[in-house]
């Protein structure tokens, strides 16, 4: 066992603190990281506030990891000392069902080992990134490329893959309007690589505060929707919304938004039910889908892709006694784009 340092929660109504937890130590298929940078995911607060329900304590948190390898195991072939490397949501799967044979292990029918939260291979709860130290089976541990500094890396691990994976899959490109709601840590590289792969983005921010950001990050419009009649306006003309909203929206007047047989994906994840009427979908033949994070061959594809396209998130780094500050700043929309935290002050 490594004991290492970290910074989590006792209880769901406490702060963060620093604490120490246990990595396993390194076996055969392991890789030990040293752990640079960790992002901070609007998941990490719904988890260890008990939004999404109950967890046990201490807990650790945090799935955007980078750093460097310092072990390997005796059969790891994938990677070795010194390599630059990542970690996202998830650190093992079942590796037998259907989902995981055919690469992905982010659908595996026996639910996924998280990275944070989970019941580990050797029982105990899975810590997450908010450390020093991490131990990982080598087939779950990304290559980070060396054009993209470890700290803007930290974000693409879970805010990447999460919107490169519906982007993806529905479609973004040449011809097609894309739209994103809720310009956060998420909707930000939703913004980012939906510009990347061609297509027309249009950004849904709650104000106008961030349309200078929207239009230089690509978009081609940005749209206050706190303001009266902006949604009605668009009735209509988009081929594919990407909802990354943490908290409950009215879906129908974002389903009308899109055009005849488009579809709109929810990645975000608030506690509450999104009721839709049924004819917001009958009408037109529209899609209402979700998307969870990503496979870890595609999480790949998407670091190279934005190594290839020059594109990475925007990061505000912190130290580790700022965690629970930045916490509110989340929740309150206060963050340009993701804060990431500076291992090295733990
Ligand atoms: P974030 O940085 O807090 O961004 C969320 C954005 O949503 C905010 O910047 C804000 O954008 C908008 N927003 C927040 N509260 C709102 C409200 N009450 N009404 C309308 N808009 C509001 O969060 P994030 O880290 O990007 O995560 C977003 C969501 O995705 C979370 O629920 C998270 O748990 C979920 N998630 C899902 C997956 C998955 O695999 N599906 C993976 C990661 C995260 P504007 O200021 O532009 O309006
Ligand atoms: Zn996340």
């Amino acid at each position: 066992m490594l004991t290492v340092t970290a910074y989590g929660a006792n209880s769901a109504t406490s702060p963060l603190e620093p604490l120490t937890i246990e990595r396993r130590d390194v076996g055969p298929r392991d890789v030990l990281i040293a752990i640079r940078y960790a992002g901070i995911c609007h998941s990490d607060i719904h988890t260890i506030r008990e939004e999404w329900g109950p967890i046990s304590f201490p807990q650790v948190v945090g799935h955007e990891i980078v750093g460097e390898v310092v072990e390997v195991g005796s059969e790891v072939t994938a990677h070795a000392v010194g390599d630059r490397v990542g970690v996202g949501c998830m650190v093992n799967s079942c590796g037998e069902c259907a989902q995981c044979l055919a690469g992905d292990e982010h659908n595996c029918e026996k639910g996924n080992t998280q990275t944070y939260g989970s019941v580990d291979r050797d029982g105990t709860i899975t810590q997450g990134g908010y450390s020093t130290h991490v131990v990982v089976d080598e087939h779950f541990v990304l290559k980070v490329p060396e054009s993209i500094p470890y700290e803007a890396a930290a974000p693409l691990l879970c805010a990447g893959i999460t919107t490169y994976s519906p982007l993806a899959r529905w479609g973004a490109g040449p011809e097609k309007k894309v739209a994103v709601v809720g310009m956060g840590g998420l909707g930000h590289m939703a913004v980012k690589i939906a510009v990347a792969m061609g297509a027309d983005v249009t950004v849904l921010s709650r104000t106008d505060a961030k349309r200078e950001d929207a239009l230089a990050f690509g978009a081609s419009q940005h749209v206050a929707t706190g303001e009266e009649g902006a949604l009605a306006g668009l009735a209509g003309t988009f081929d594919l919304i990407i909802n990354t909203v943490s908290a409950a929206l009215d879906m129908n007047a974002y389903l009308a938004t899109l055009r005849p047989k488009g579809t709109l994906v929810n990645v975000g994840a608030p506690p509450e039910a999104l009721p839709i009427q049924v004819f917001s979908l009958i009408m037109g033949g529209r899609s209402f889908a979700g998307s969870n994070i990503g496979s870890i061959r595609e999480t790949q594809d998407m670091l190279d892709f934005c190594a290839e396209q020059g594109i990475a998130p925007e990061v505000e780094v912190i130290s580790a006694d700022a965690i629970n500050d930045a916490y509110e700043r989340v929740i309150a929309g206060d963050v340009r784009y993701r804060f990431v935290i500076d291992t090295a002050t733990l």
